[in-house]
C-alpha cells in the first residue's frame, strides 16, 4: 500500500476514534444494541461520514480522496475499533473487504468511481463470497453470471454477508463462462433481495444477512477488472492484508477484555486483599494471555511493516498473524470472564459481550483450521525446498540475537520444529490431515516466538517502528518473550512425542530452559499492573 499516514496523523486518527466512542458509544448503548440485536445504521453512517468520524478515509488510497493508510495504520485502527465494539468494526471491515477486489483488480475507471464514492459519500459495501454450500471451499460456488445483451445476468444465493441487509453496493463472486469473477451490484436492483438480520451468538449489532440474486442484470463494466476468471486470484491477493485486519480485531478485543479484568482485579477484594496481588489469579488468568496477545502483536506488526515495504502478498504471514491473534483474543476474553467471577457471566459486564463477539474472528476471513492448513502447506514447501533446513536456518538467525529476549529458547523451538517436520516427511505423516494441521499450529507458534524475540530486541535497542504500540517497556517485553518461547519449545517437543513417539534431540535443553519461568511471569505481572492503560 502506498502513501502511509505519518505517526502524528495516525495518533490524530486514533484520538478521533476514541473521542467519538467516548461521546457516542457508551458501554450501556453497546450492551443495549447487542440485546436488541439491532444494527445502528445511523451511527455506522456517521462513522463513515466525512463530516463526522470519516473512518473509511484511512483505508482509501490518497489519489481517490482517502488518507491512504498503510497496513500498519490499518492494524492500529482495526485494533482500536475492535476494543470499542467488534460489531461496528465488522461493519467497517465489510466495506473494506467489499471494495478490496476493486482495489487490487479493478480497472482504472472502476477504482476511480467506487473508491471515490467510499471516500466522499461514505457508501457502505458488502462482500458476497460465501454461499450456503461454499464457505471454506469457495471454489464450490454455485452463483452464476450468464452473458446477456453485452452485460451479465447473475443468479444465486450468498450466505452470512456482513452489511448484507444495509449496504449500498455489493461485490458478488459468481461463476462466469471464463471462471469465478467479481461483479459490483447496486442495492435494490430488480431481482436482488436479502434475508433477515441473522440472530447470532456475538457481534449481534453487526448486520449479517443472506443475499438472493434472481436474474439480476449488470452492465459489462461491472465485471471487476474487465476480464472473467480473475475472482479467486483477486480474493487471494488481499488475504495477507485482510487477515491482518481480522488479526487486529482479535488483538483489540482480547486486550480490551483483559484490560477490564486487570482493572477489576485491582478493586476486587477476596481473602483479605485485592485479586491483583494473588499470583494464583494473575499468573493463570492474566499473564499468559497478555503474553500470547503480545506474541501475536509481534507477528502482526512485522507482517504489516513488510506489507508496507512492498513485500508482496504475505499470505502465510497473514494467516499466522490471524491464527495467533484470534486464538489468543478468544482465550483472553474467556479468561476475563473467569477473572470477573459470577459478575463476568452476566450481560451487564462487557467481558461477557466481548467473549461472544471475539469468537467470530476464529471463523470469518478463513477459519482457524483453514489458517492451520494455509500455514502448513506454505511452510512445508519451504521445508522441502531447503532440504529440511528452513527452521534450522531461522534458529541460527535467532541464536545471533541476545538470549535475554528469549531468542535462544525460540531457537530451540525452531530446531525442534525442523526435526519434527523432517521426521514427518520421512514417515509420510503429512498425508494424515490431522498431522498437517497440527504442524500448521506449531509453525505459527514457532514463528510467533521468533517474531516476539525480534520485537523485544528492537524495543531494547529503541528501534521499534514509530507507529508501533509501546505500552510495555523493553524489560517486560523481553520477560514476556521468554515466557512465550519456553512454552512454545515445550509444546513443540510434547507434540513431537505425541505424533512420533520420539522427543526432539534438544529435549534436555528445552527442559533446562524452563528455569526462570516464575520470575519472568512475576515481571510481566508487575509491568501489566504498573502500565498506563492505552
Ligand atoms: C457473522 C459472520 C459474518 C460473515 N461475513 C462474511 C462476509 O461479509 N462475506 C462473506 O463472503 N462471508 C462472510 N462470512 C462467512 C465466513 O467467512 C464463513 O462462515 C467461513 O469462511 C466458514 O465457512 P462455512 O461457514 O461455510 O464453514 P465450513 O467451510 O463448512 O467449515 C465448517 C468447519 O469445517 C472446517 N473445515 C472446512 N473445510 C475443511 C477442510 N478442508 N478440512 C478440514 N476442516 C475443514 C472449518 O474449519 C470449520 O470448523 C461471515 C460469517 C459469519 C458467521
Amino acid at each position: 500500500m502506498a502513501n502511509e499516514l505519518s505517526a502524528d496523523m495516525l495518533k490524530v486518527a486514533l484520538k478521533s476514534i476514541d473521542d467519538f466512542a467516548q461521546r457516542e458509544l457508551p458501554d450501556s448503548l453497546l450492551i443495549e444494541l447487542d440485546e436488541r440485536d439491532e444494527f445502528p445504521e445511523e451511527l455506522v453512517r456517521r462513522m463513515s461520514s466525512g463530516e463526522e468520524l470519516g473512518l473509511q478515509l484511512v483505508f482509501v488510497p490518497f489519489e481517490y480522496g482517502g488518507m491512504g493508510g498503510g497496513a500498519l495504520d490499518v492494524y492500529r485502527v482495526c485494533e482500536r475499533m475492535a476494543a470499542i465494539d467488534l460489531g461496528l468494526a465488522t461493519s467497517e471491515l465489510a466495506t473494506q473487504l467489499g471494495s478490496d477486489p476493486i482495489r487490487v483488480g479493478g480497472t482504472p475507471d472502476q477504482k476511480r468511481e467506487f473508491m471515490t464514492r467510499i471516500a466522499k459519500d461514505g457508501v457502505l459495501f458488502a462482500y458476497g463470497a460465501t454461499e450456503p454450500e461454499a464457505g471454506s471451499d469457495l471454489g464450490a460456488l454455485k452463483t452464476v453470471a450468464t452473458p446477456e445483451n453485452g452485460g451479465y445476468r447473475i443468479s444465486g444465493v450468498k450466505q452470512w454477508i456482513s452489511n448484507g441487509g444495509v449496504a449500498d453496493l455489493y461485490t458478488i463472486l459468481a461463476l462466469a463462462p471464463g471462471g469465478p469473477s467479481w461483479f459490483v451490484v447496486d442495492a435494490g436492483v430488480d431481482g436482488f433481495t436479502h434475508g433477515e438480520h441473522e440472530d447470532k451468538h456475538g457481534i449481534r449489532l453487526s448486520n449479517t444477512a443472506a443475499l438472493f440474486l434472481d436474474n439480476v442484470y449488470v452492465d459489462a463494466d461491472r465485471l471487476i477488472g474487465g476480464v472473467e476468471g480473475q475472482g479467486l486470484v483477486q480474493a487471494q491477493q488481499v488475504f495477507g492484508y485482510t487477515r491482518l485486519m481480522v488479526a487486529a480485531f482479535g488483538l483489540g478485543a482480547g486486550w480490551e477484555a483483559l484490560n477490564r479484568a486487570i482493572a477489576y482485579s485491582r478493586k476486587r477484594i477476596q481473602a483479605g486483599g485485592p485479586l491483583s496481588e494473588k499470583p494464583g489469579y494473575t499468573h493463570k488468568l492474566i499473564v499468559p494471555h497478555a503474553v500470547a496477545l503480545e506474541a501475536a502483536r509481534a507477528a502482526i506488526e512485522e507482517t504489516a511493516e513488510r506489507l508496507d515495504a512492498g513485500e508482496g502478498e504475505l499470505q502465510v504471514e497473514g494467516a499466522i498473524a490471524k491464527y495467533l491473534a484470534t486464538e489468543a483474543g478468544d482465550a483472553a476474553a474467556d479468561a476475563s470472564i473467569q477473572a470477573h467471577g459470577g459478575y463476568g457471566y452476566t450481560h451487564d459486564y462487557m467481558v461477557e459481550k466481548i467473549k461472544r463477539d471475539v469468537r467470530i474472528t476464529r471463523i470469518y476471513e478463513g477459519t482457524s483450521e483453514i489458517m492451520e492448513m494455509t500455514i502448513a502447506r506454505g511452510r512445508w514447501q519451504e521445508h522441502l525446498k531447503s532440504g529440511g533446513d528452513h527452521y534450522h536456518a531461522l534458529a541460527r538467525d535467532l541464536e545471533a540475537l541476545p538470549a535475554e529476549v528469549g531468542a535462544d529458547v525460540a531457537a530451540l523451538a525452531c530446531h525442534a520444529l525442523a526435526e519434527l517436520l523432517e521426521a514427518c516427511r520421512a514417515a509420510r505423516l503429512t498425508r494424515n490431515q490431522h498431522v498437517l494441521l497440527r504442524l500448521g499450529a506449531l509453525i505459527a507458534r514457532a514463528e510467533g516466538a521468533a517474531a516476539f524475540a525480534r520485537r523485544a530486541q528492537r524495543a531494547a535497542d529503541r528501534r521499534l517502528h514509530p507507529k508501533a504500540v509501546k505500552t510495555l517497556k523493553a524489560p517486560a517485553l523481553a520477560a514476556a518473550s521468554r515466557v512465550y518461547a519456553r512454552d512454545t519449545a515445550l509444546t513443540i517437543a510434547t507434540e513431537a512425542v505425541r505424533l512420533l513417539g520420539d522427543p526432539p534431540s534438544g529435549l534436555a535443553s528445552i527442559h533446562r530452559a524452563q528455569a526462570g519461568l516464575l520470575d519472568d511471569m512475576q515481571t510481566v505481572a508487575e509491568a501489566l499492573y504498573a502500565r498506563k492503560r492505552p
